[in-house]
């Protein structure tokens, strides 16, 4: 008897053992590195970004890039310590000031470099970072960040540049933070004569080189985040058409694998259509400057700024499937329209620190349906995003952990959509409900943000307290259940599975009838005539809908 209790509790022991150690392998632990990675040190806040002129070779041959990118930047306060970002294996050569050679020493991704001559305040300085290396090479572009090395269908090189998340440092030398972005940037990119770089911006000019190589030179003249830098290089060709827009005349250049011509000549004609909806539900396109550009990549795609990349395979839907199984994902390219969404919220309007990436891809997954809704009614923009309700997991909270490089759930994408979807109906006012949108991208424009910002806007310019609602969906993983029982002519409900302070206002159809109430997480009671025992739930909002047995 006393052995058995003696095995059950080892077994009991083992169990808490094993139990442990898988929450153990589930908890993220973070380094020093992370946190070099993902906060503004002081060896980051003293200087203010101006100017990025990236000069870099790609050799296709050896996988390699080198070159050097010049840093100008604003003194704010005098400091002696540098922090350049570049991670392994690329590797800094040099980097001088004046063409003084500075002292530097290597922390990982972190290089140290020690600015000897002394830093006043105001002063615009320039520090030029010689570099190279065989950066990283993605395994799943664009989700793990990397260049793709890859060969069109006649042979020739097909490469690209993706890093969201992990950084442009993965392939050059950087301030790798967010917070902070130059107002302009050239980026000059030499490559093998047969073939064509495409890069940000507008192209100012190609040079030829007499190795049989040539340079082309992009200017970037709006300010542009680390990761919507990048190239794009191969055996290119080139069509275009102005857009009538908001802001006057928008120039769309196309850029394609030469075999694609014709498909992309037809598929690419939904950017005109993108661009129409877009600019009604978000105001101008955010770069007239710099123009627009869908560019063929080697992988789905990426909102590169000014420089959309594109591998959707010239069809509807997400290669082909629609996310919303609704029919309505099959209308549209996901990929043109997902990705030039984010021109608005990513590229314009920019998160400082990937903790609130929902900033970026709540309102693109949101703008898809808006897209549906402004070409083929709103009824239908309502179908697909209650559809993409699918994918939602509902696992982790969709705010990651700050400071550090982290995002949170990827149902920033989805769940986050169905958030904004569900504010819109609380509003109940369309009108208003645009305005604030284009607001947002007005009273944001080329700004970098924390979600925190976008939050207390929403709140100001709806009128309404929006806390909980947040707090729920952004900060919460759980679904919240809308809770009702009916009894004696009596309707009972509550919030369950929630936080404490829920109280999200709801639409109810009690006999065909609407009715706005405020559930919160204690029950309350309202009066129902003779007969009823079934209400419904406005769909638009996204909650969990549960009758529960009479007590
Ligand atoms: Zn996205």
């Amino acid at each position: 008897m006393k052995i058995t209790v003696i095995y059950k509790n080892t077994i009991a022991i083992i169990i808490v053992i094993l139990l442990t150690a898988s929450l153990d392998a589930q908890t993220v632990t973070f380094t020093h590195q992370d946190t070099l990675r993902g906060s503004v040190t002081p060896e980051r806040a003293w200087w203010d970004l101006k100017y990025y002129h990236l000069d870099i070779t790609v050799n296709p041959a050896d996988s390699t890039i080198k070159g050097t990118n010049t840093v100008t930047y604003k003194v704010i306060r005098p400091f002696g310590k540098m922090q350049i970002d570049l991670q392994e294996p690329m590797i800094l050569n040099s980097a001088t000031i004046d063409n003084r050679q500075l002292k530097f020493n290597r922390e990982g991704n972190v290089y140290w470099i020690e600015i000897e001559r002394k830093q006043i305040v105001g002063e615009i300085n320039s520090i030029v970072l010689s570099f190279g290396g065989k950066p990283k090479v993605s395994t799943r572009p664009p989700w793990v960040g990397g260049i793709t090395w890859k060969k069109d269908k006649n042979g020739n090189p097909f490469i690209a540049s993706a890093c969201q998340g992990d950084g442009a440092s993965l392939w050059w030398p950087c301030k790798d933070h967010m917070y902070d972005e130059p107002d302009s940037m050239l980026i000059s990119v030499n490559v093998p004569d047969n073939l064509m770089d495409v890069s940000n911006g507008r192209l100012r000019n190609v040079e030829s080189k007499p190795d049989k190589t040539k340079t082309y030179n992009w200017f970037v003249s709006n300010p542009i985040n680390n990761y919507g830098v990048n190239i794009n290089i191969g055996d290119y060709v080139h069509f275009s058409e102005v857009y009538k827009g908001e802001r006057g005349k928008l120039d769309c250049d196309y850029y394609v694998l030469r075999d694609n011509l014709e498909k992309a000549k037809e598929q690419f004609r939904q950017v005109p259509m993108m661009l129409a909806a877009f600019e009604y539900w978000f105001g101008p396109y955010p770069f007239y400057d710099d123009g627009y550009k869908l560019v063929e990549a080697p992988y789905l795609g990426m909102e590169h700024q000014s420089s959309v990349t594109y591998g959707n395979g010239f069809k509807n839907g997400y290669l082909g499937t629609d996310l919303s199984r609704t029919g309505w994902g099959l209308k549209f390219d996901f990929i043109i329209v997902h990705e030039s969404g984010h021109e608005w919220f990513a590229n314009s309007i920019t998160y400082k620190d990937v903790a609130d990436m929902w900033v970026h891809e709540s309102f693109t997954n949101y703008s898809e349906n808006l897209y549906v809704e402004y070409h083929y009614g709103k009824e239908a923009g309502s179908e697909y995003v209650i559809g993409c309700r699918r994918n939602i997991k509902n696992d982790r909270p969709i705010i990651g952990k700050y400071d550090v490089n982290k995002s949170g759930s990827g149902d920033m994408y989805y769940k986050g959509g169905s958030m904004l979807h569900t504010i819109r109906q609380i509003i109940n006012d369309d009108g208003k409900w645009r305005g604030i949108l284009r607001g947002l991208n007005r009273d944001f424009y080329h700004q970098v943000v924390t979600g925190e910002q976008i939050e207390n806007y929403l709140i100001e310019k709806t009128g309404m307290n929006l806390t909980s609602v947040f707090d729920q969906y952004l900060r919460d993983s759980r679904l919240p259940d809308f809770e009702y029982y009916i009894q004696d002519n009596l309707l009972t409900y509550r919030y369950n599975n929630c936080i404490e302070t829920f109280d999200m206002p709801l639409k109810i159809f009690i006999n065909g009838n609407v009715i706005d109430i405020t559930p919160k997480t204690t029950f309350s009671s309202m009066k129902l005539d003779d007969g009823i025992d079934e209400i419904k739930v406005d769909s638009g909002y996204y909650v969990n809908t549960v009758k529960i047995k009479v007590r």
